[in-house]
């Protein structure tokens, strides 16, 4: 199925209020199915049950609808406010009234993803037949996104112009820029060609290797034009946290527009060279409308400190250690990285690079000499451990507490070869992502414990983050003088304030342009730019597992409610040719209560269940589905009164 059949039948199902009665429950629908230990190791045929299981849930609204007389929300954590739930309904629908075609003359570019968020960056520009796209991100997901692996943008606008799609540009190697690729490249058309620099082609390549897909990755070069269509597109190049990070200059019939990319000014940068301020401003000369920023870090005070500036505290690290010295950072974070390593080469250390993406990436950087490391720095953990400790340091990613990273398995005593021990420095060489606190903080407790000591960037006196901050962006704009500005790259708050900073560089409102994901700008020849008030699809397009798009809001929803309060399956085996119960109906639950010591509870669901059906049996089997809905609606309530608890009620008929 492809991304956008998929998409639209997923809103279907959403709107589908009962499951098809012809369908029979299939073993898999009777018994909960125990989680697997990781989806992509025991691939679950997953649309079936997960569709039907979508259609019968109890959503919050028709909860209520059908409850009517819903006992009062009177508990405590359900009083405060709700966590943030993925209720696209709740946005403004505007998807649903069509865009206009677009006009003669005229730049329409389409905000797909990245606007709402930080991660699955991706944006469209349009001028006649010619779409190109620059990045094509991926987020990874929240904690309302249960079990997810990660989102993509929603590429819905694009259903049926893909041959229009001329070229896809990617900004640099990062996965909120790279990472949908190997999901959404098969569903537009693998013969369309990238364009990138040569560090992201090879780090996209080694994504797909996962995959069978071919891509058509071509590489730019310093000075290169390329022409796409209506496009000519120029490049200018930028510093970040990883080497070969480019900006892109757009030029079409109705004006010229730039996006930054993820960027920052470094002027002592690590392993990279300084952004190119020259190109910049022969850009500037030939007249910009619009430009779309990076505003990741961009509300923060300041110009952002060059990398080279965190390498005295990380050298006093160095110097202080006695023992063997970890540093957690972002495998993709391939500056500091190269600084940790210039530093263990100074110092008479190996280096071990722990797990696959870490080496992998070192690796890749080294060979196309992004990177300088010393024939003999790096070794494996196995021969780390016959060295002493004080001619070690390990890099490892999980810096942010993530659970299934490696740092977070080492400090849980669960990495094969790698134990913390007293004297070991652990270094927290990432700032930590909103959110992650608290992580972050258990994970910091468990090293102290087993005897090591913890570091983390707020304990040293610089930080050098990878992103432009506020001097940056205003140097930008006086530099590139842009009619219109336009923040991207972040959550909404994070647009405001970018636009703040605009403001204060005499951005009058009006050449300020907010986007969310799915917004329609177009540039006119006079110059005007309008947002459109209809919107693009832009709905959260989950992969999970082997599935990608199969898990939208009603899904979700679900994972939601039954992490709330469990779920609670009642089977009753019927007769097919007449309403007769041919046993007293099961009850499985998870996550809902202690089954032992509440047998009592159990039963008087499970008498209750029978009662239903028998009182209205002669719904039987003409209207299944109506049946259920009273059996759970009942349930519900019954279950409610006795604990307080809002479990996920799947009633499931079995016809013998
Ligand atoms: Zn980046």
């Amino acid at each position: 199925m492809n991304l956008f059949t998929s998409w639209l039948k997923d809103q279907k199902d959403d709107q589908k209020p009962q499951t098809n009665p012809q369908i029979k429950p299939s073993a898999q629908d009777l018994v909960p199915q125990p989680k697997s230990a990781h989806p992509k190791s025991a691939p679950q045929p997953r649309s079936a049950p997960q569709h039907k299981t979508s259609s019968q849930s109890t959503h919050p609204r028709q909860h209520q609808a059908r409850h009517g007389s819903r006992p009062p929300q009177h508990r405590s954590h359900r009083g405060g406010p709700q966590p943030k739930r993925h209720a696209f309904s709740n946005e403004p629908s505007s998807s649903t009234h069509p865009i206009p075609a677009l006009g003669p003359n005229k730049l329409r570019v389409i905000t797909l993803g990245g606007l709402e968020e930080v991660g699955k960056n991706s944006i469209a520009f349009e001028y006649g037949d010619d779409i190109i796209i620059v990045d094509m991100g991926l987020q990874f997901p929240d904690e309302n996104m249960h079990g997810i692996d990660y989102a993509v943008a929603d590429y819905g606008y694009l259903k049926g112009k893909e041959k229009n799609i001329k070229g896809i540009i990617i900004t640099h190697g990062h996965l909120d820029h790279i990472g949908g690729i190997p999901h959404v490249m098969p569903k537009l058309g693998l013969q369309i060609p990238l364009y990138c620099t040569q560090l992201t082609a090879a780090l996209i390549n080694k994504r797909q290797e996962e995959t069978k897909q071919k891509l058509n990755i071509n590489l730019i070069k310093e000075g290169e034009i390329l022409r796409l269509g209506n496009f000519t597109i120029d490049f200018f190049r930028v510093n970040h946290s990883i080497p070969g990070a480019v900006g892109v200059f757009i030029k079409s019939p109705a004006g010229n527009v730039v996006h930054t990319g993820d960027w920052k000014i470094d002027l002592t940068p690590v392993n990279d060279e300084v952004i190119d301020f020259v190109k910049i401003a022969e850009i500037s000369k030939q007249g910009v409308l619009a430009a779309f920023c990076d505003s990741t870090n961009a509300s923060q005070e300041g110009f952002q400190l060059s990398e080279s500036a965190v390498r005295n505290p990380i050298e006093g690290i160095f110097m202080k250690s006695h023992g063997r010295i970890i540093v957690g950072t972002f495998a993709s974070n391939l500056s500091r990285i190269q600084q940790i390593i210039n530093l263990a080469e100074q110092y008479g250390r190996k280096v071990v690079p722990l797990g696959r993406t870490m080496t992998n990436n070192i690796i890749i950087a080294r060979n196309l000499k992004y990177m300088k490391v010393a024939p003999h720095t790096l070794i494996t953990i196995q021969e780390a451990n016959k060295l002493r400790p004080e001619q070690v340091v390990i890099v490892l990613t999980g810096a942010q507490g993530e659970k299934n990273a490696a740092l977070m398995r080492v400090a849980a005593g669960e990495h094969r070869f790698l134990q913390i021990q007293p004297d070991d420095t652990v270094l927290f060489s990432s700032s930590i992502v909103p959110g992650n606190e608290q992580s972050v903080g258990q994970l910091m407790d468990r090293i102290y414990r087993l005897g090591a000591k913890a570091v983390n960037y707020r304990m040293m006196e610089v930080h050098a983050g990878g992103h432009a901050k506020a001097e940056d962006t205003k140097l930008l704009l006086r530099l590139l003088k842009p009619k219109y500005f336009i923040p991207i790259e972040g959550n909404h708050y994070l647009l405001r304030r970018h636009a703040e900073i605009a403001e204060k560089v005499g951005y009058k409102k009006h050449n300020i342009i907010i986007p969310d994901n799915g917004s329609v700008i177009e540039f006119d020849k006079q110059g005007n730019a309008t947002m459109l008030k209809e919107r693009a699809p832009h709905n959260l397009v989950a992969i999970d597992g082997l599935g990608m798009g199969d898990v939208g809001e009603t899904v979700l929803n679900d994972r939601h409610e039954m992490a709330q309060d469990g779920v609670f399956v009642v089977t009753l085996v019927v007769d097919k040719n007449k309403p007769e119960l041919r046993a007293v109906p099961d009850v499985i639950t998870r996550g809902f209560i202690y089954v032992r010591g509440s047998e009592q509870l159990l039963t008087e669901a499970r008498n209750l269940a029978k009662e239903t059906f028998v009182k209205n049996s002669k719904l039987y089997p003409q209207n299944i589905p109506e049946l259920k809905n009273i059996i759970q609606s009942t349930l519900s309530q019954f279950l409610f009164k006795q604990t307080e608890r809002e479990p996920m009620v799947l009633p499931m008929i079995v016809q013998v």
